[in-house]
């Protein structure tokens, strides 16, 4: 007998979750849906996503609401529109079979007049956004007299959204006698108060242990210097040729400023954060389902309900503020049943972090070497090899064209052939990993968290009567060192006399300017703009002259970058609040190449005209 019938989920039901592949309970469906079925409990279940949690709960509303009447009987409340889309299309396909289910999705950002329409034609089952539900219920649209099931999913991330009055407000709409049913990954002091608050003597269960990571993950870290963490974190990526990941960023310009340089390197990769439209989101979150992208870089809360399968990597490219987010960011590999890598960069200051995680989640973190130079080249070629021993080869087409082909390479050995078609590949490759540095710091072992590494510490200072600036722009943007003073001196208007260092990364650069002469350089930089980004200036955070920090242009919310990062919320304990930044690409000694490597096209890049 089907174990989901023997749950007692109704036939229908069973066939409709039997042809989306569903063949036995997970965990916290089989220790869920009995009590759920019962209808008689409040419930509090600790589960991370990717569990089955959905239908932990949608299988139970599934057999105990009316559709007969077309009227609310069950309110879903999510964090975020993506899981809100996410939830209402698996209770529809849960629900293939059963007649008269109507199930709308309430969600910001869309049209309200559809919801609205769908809404007045009646439903049972209504998935909402906190914002969008309470501006419904504001225009007196919708009935809650008859609800009988609320269930708060992802209840943490509600509140980390700053949901919470929200969700009060909503709750108080709904009767008193209805069961309330809260899926949460973790549970802050703040998911505990919601139960206690709303909750008679709930029911709870917990899937692995709290606060534990999915057991399929191997959580990796790979320890750095900030300057090397973007070169560092692309030979990852090259060593791992086949990967489809999520890069986590802490800050929206991060995201923007990461996607931008590996575009620039040739990488399918993009940006998706919170400033973007939704419109824009939409687009980005289809490629990345599509397979067309195959970096998604994401702040947390952007990432927020994503579920796409076979996510290969997690990368933390930096680490969260918040413990509970790495477990969270995590969570979106390793989905039902498969596994996935957990990868953090970190500095040797992020040791402790790294410590404290592995106590949370009770498991401990590998650290690995970033590989050498050698060790991409050959990964890469042994997937070219076997891609070239797999690819299907249409005879009837090619063979058309063997004569020719043939006579082609006459003069020409098997072994030059494949020579030459791996050089077609590597030339480029070889060449920009050739005499690769070695990114590892040196193997002591730091767990005692102390900084050994005299390289990392401290901030570097600009020289005495020079302010040392930063700005968004960089070698990957195709400037030399020279072009750059250019590019300062023609806009600021001042002699090249007054700019000191020019410490030039792969997507910024650091640049001193005479103290007399930094006024002119914000003045000059007001409005400039270079291929459609705003040229953003900052007074590098470690400046001698201005430890303040002032930034004209661009986006401030996120803090700077070289350790101007200013942060008030409490990070990790122990740890050191600053991000490090991320610190330029792999050198680019041979000027002009722009690490093209994944650029197969043989499309030379057009200079781009600077000023
Ligand atoms: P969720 O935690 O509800 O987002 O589910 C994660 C993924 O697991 C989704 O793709 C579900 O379709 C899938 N899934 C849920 N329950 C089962 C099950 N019992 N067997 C196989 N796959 C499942």
């Amino acid at each position: 007998m089907n174990p989901f019938l023997e749950l007692g989920i109704r036939e229908e039901v069973v066939n409709a979750i039997s042809e989306l592949g569903f063949e036995k309970p997970s965990e916290i469906q089989e220790k869920a849906i009995p009590v759920l079925l019962t209808g008689n409990d409040d419930f509090v279940g600790l589960a991370q996503t990717g569990t089955g949690k959905t239908a932990a709960f949608g299988l139970p509303l599934l057999e105990q609401l009316d559709f007969s009447q077309k009227q609310p009987q069950a309110l879903i409340l999510c964090p975020t529109r993506e899981l809100c889309l996410q939830i209402s299309k698996d209770l529809e396909k849960f629900a293939k079979y059963i007649d008269n289910v109507h199930v709308v999705a309430v969600y910001g950002g869309a049209n309200i007049s559809d919801q609205l329409r769908q809404i007045r034609r009646g439903v049972q089952i209504v998935v909402a956004t906190p914002g969008r539900m309470l501006d419904i219920i504001g225009r007196n649209a919708i009935d809650f007299s008859q609800v009988k099931y609320v269930v708060l999913d992802e209840a943490d991330e509600m509140l980390n959204m700053g949901f919470k009055e929200d969700i009060n407000d909503i709750l108080s709409e709904t009767p008193d006698d209805k069961k309330t049913w809260l899926f949460s990954a973790t549970m802050p002091k703040e998911v505990r108060r919601i139960a206690q608050n709303y909750m008679t003597d709930p029911v709870e269960m917990t899937v692995g242990t709290k606060n534990t990571g999915n057991a399929n993950i191997d959580h990796q870290y790979y320890l750095i210097r900030a300057k090397d963490k973007y070169a560092a974190f692309k030979r990852i990526v090259d060593s791992n040729p086949e990967i489809f990941g999520i890069v986590f960023c802490r800050t929206k310009i991060e995201t923007q400023e990461i996607a931008e340089a590996l575009i620039k390197d040739g990488y399918n990769a993009d940006a998706l954060h919170g400033d973007l439209s939704q419109q824009q989101r939409d687009k980005v979150m289809k490629r990345y389902r599509d397979r067309s992208l195959q970096l998604l870089i994401a702040t947390d809360v952007a990432a927020r309900g994503i579920d796409v399968n076979n996510i290969t990597h997690v990368i933390n490219f930096s680490l969260p503020d918040e413990i509970e987010n790495y477990t969270h960011r995590s969570g979106r590999t390793a989905r039902a049943g498969k596994t996935g890598i957990s990868i953090s960069l970190i500095n040797i200051k992020e040791q402790s972090k790294i410590r404290q995680l592995e106590k949370v989640i009770g498991k401990t973190f590998e650290r690995k070497q970033v590989p050498q130079g050698p060790e991409v080249v050959e990964k890469q070629l042994l997937t070219i090899i076997n891609k070239v021993q797999n690819v299907e080869v249409n005879e009837d087409q090619i063979n058309q064209f063997l004569p020719a082909i043939m006579e082609g390479f006459e003069s020409l050995s098997k072994e030059d052939i494949v020579k030459r078609f791996a050089s077609l590949e590597f030339n480029r490759f070889l060449e920009y990993y050739n005499n690769a540095p070695d990114l590892n710091i040196d193997g002591r072992d730091t767990r005692d968290g102390r900084d050994r590494d005299r390289g990392e510490r401290g901030p570097r200072t600009g020289s005495k009567g020079y302010t040392r600036l930063f700005m968004n722009l960089g070698a990957v943007d195709e400037f030399s060192r020279g072009d750059m003073l250019g590019f300062i001196c023609n806009n600021a208007k001042i002699s090249g006399k007054s700019i000191g260092k020019i410490d030039m990364k792969g997507v910024f650069t650091f640049f001193e300017v005479q103290d007399e002469e930094v006024n002119k350089v914000f003045e000059g930089f007001k409005a400039v703009d270079f291929n459609g980004r705003q040229v953003r200036i900052e007074v590098s955070g470690d400046s001698q002259s201005d430890r303040g920090g002032r930034s004209r242009g661009g986006d401030r919310r996120s803090g700077g970058y070289g350790g101007g990062e200013r942060r008030e919320r409490g990070g990790y304990g122990g740890g050191d609040r600053r991000s490090g930044g991320y610190g330029g690409g792999e050198r680019r000694d041979r000027g002009g190449n722009n690490g093209g490597f994944r650029d197969f096209s043989g499309k030379r890049r057009e200079s781009k005209g600077k000023y």
